[in-house]
């Protein structure tokens, strides 16, 4: 005889999945059936990015790597070029990573299981239980600051998400393999992604259109509102971009490729010097200047902030009278037109400052 706690587990897992089937919003990847290629994809652009901002790049991606395979010839200015505007840019790289090894280990086929996911580049628990459950109906978890925060409400659990994290892993296991025994694993998993980014939201949940709202003991409380805590806030990093805009006798602008690390790493910008503020602010136009280059005053100045860091940008404009001087400076340079600049890989701020939008 199932427990009382079972038989309630088992409603949630039937009412989420058969409100999934009706409510579920109509978008790129979701395919029927589901595309693994493409659910990969999707996932991986979604950790950290929005699904609007998603759905403006996703199809454009799919489009120009059309399979794991293609994706794994590309070369990676190639798929940075394709990924910009997405931001966290290392993520296209583990994707283009993951695609090669797909190739190379699963003769081009996304693997089926969590275990042999987990292996690609890129990949965690999520993401390989998301494609799992979702693509082959595996008996997999997945959870996510939405999952969480949903699973925390309708257990009344007072916590912050990132306390309950290993909580959440457990509750989600047992529920999965409930939809599993079910036959309902991939509905299930995505109605709870789906109840949190739609109906479940952090700051105003809305309990009257919900599935589950007769089974969720924080409705019954009336304390959905202070859960998940808050948690305790990251320090924000201050940083200075020193920007100099180049431009020859043709109308061509000076770019230089960054080095693989870091936030913004194997993309294109115009010269940049950074810094924590203070005195090092003028190095950028000092070192143009020694090179014959006649620096202007600040042109722009904006600020880029990300979850970690806020970050200033000052844009200075120069002509430069010889070209080939400035082409040996250590990184890899080029001049360029704007055509030949609009694709490349840049970040947003660099796209702003060298095509005036982004
Ligand atoms: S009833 Fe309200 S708090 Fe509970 S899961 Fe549904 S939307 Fe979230």
């Amino acid at each position: 005889m199932a427990s009382e706690r079972t038989k309630a587990e088992i409603k949630i897992v039937r009412r989420v999945a058969r409100w999934f089937a009706g409510a579920a919003r109509p978008l790129a990847w979701r395919t029927t059936p589901r595309d693994a290629y493409r659910s990969l994809v999707s996932e991986v652009m979604l950790q950290q990015t929005q699904v609007s901002r998603v759905l403006e790049k996703f199809d454009g991606f799919v489009a120009r790597f059309p399979t794991a395979a293609a994706l794994a010839r590309a070369d990676e200015g190639e798929v940075l070029a394709a990924w910009s505007g997405l931001g966290y840019y290392r993520r296209a790289r583990l994707l283009h990573a993951a695609a090669r090894a797909i190739v190379q280990r699963h003769a081009g086929e996304v693997p089926r299981s969590v275990e042999a996911l987990c292996e690609l580049p890129g990949v965690g628990r999520y993401t390989a239980g998301a494609i799992a459950s979702i693509v082959f109906g595996r008996d997999a978890p997945i959870v996510d600051g939405n999952v969480a925060r949903v699973l925390l409400r309708i257990s009344a659990r007072p916590l912050a998400t990132d306390k309950a994290m290993g909580w959440a892993w457990k509750k989600a296991e047992r529920l999965a393999t409930l939809a599993h025994g079910r036959g309902v694993v991939g509905g299930f998993n995505e109605g709870l992604m789906e109840l949190g980014a739609t109906i479940c939201t952090p700051a105003s949940p809305r309990c009257g259109s919900c599935p589950v709202a007769r089974l969720c003991a924080a409705r019954a409380k009336g304390t959905q509102g202070s859960i998940p805590r808050p948690k305790a806030r990251a320090a924000v990093r201050a940083m200075v971009c020193e920007v100099v805009v180049v431009v020859d006798r043709l109308g061509r602008l000076l770019v230089e490729r960054r080095g693989a690390g870091g936030m913004w790493g194997g993309l294109w910008q115009a010269p940049t010097h950074e810094h924590e503020g203070g005195a090092a602010a003028r190095n950028l136009s000092t070192l143009m200047a020694l090179q014959g280059v006649r620096v202007g005053r600040v042109a722009m100045e904006f600020e880029h902030a990300t979850t970690h860091r806020r970050v200033v940008f000052r844009v200075r404009r120069a002509r430069a009278a010889r070209p080939e001087s400035l082409l040996a400076l250590g990184r890899e340079r080029r001049w360029a037109t704007r055509e030949e600049i609009a694709g490349l890989g840049l970040s947003s701020a660099q796209r702003r400052i060298l095509l005036g939008d982004g």
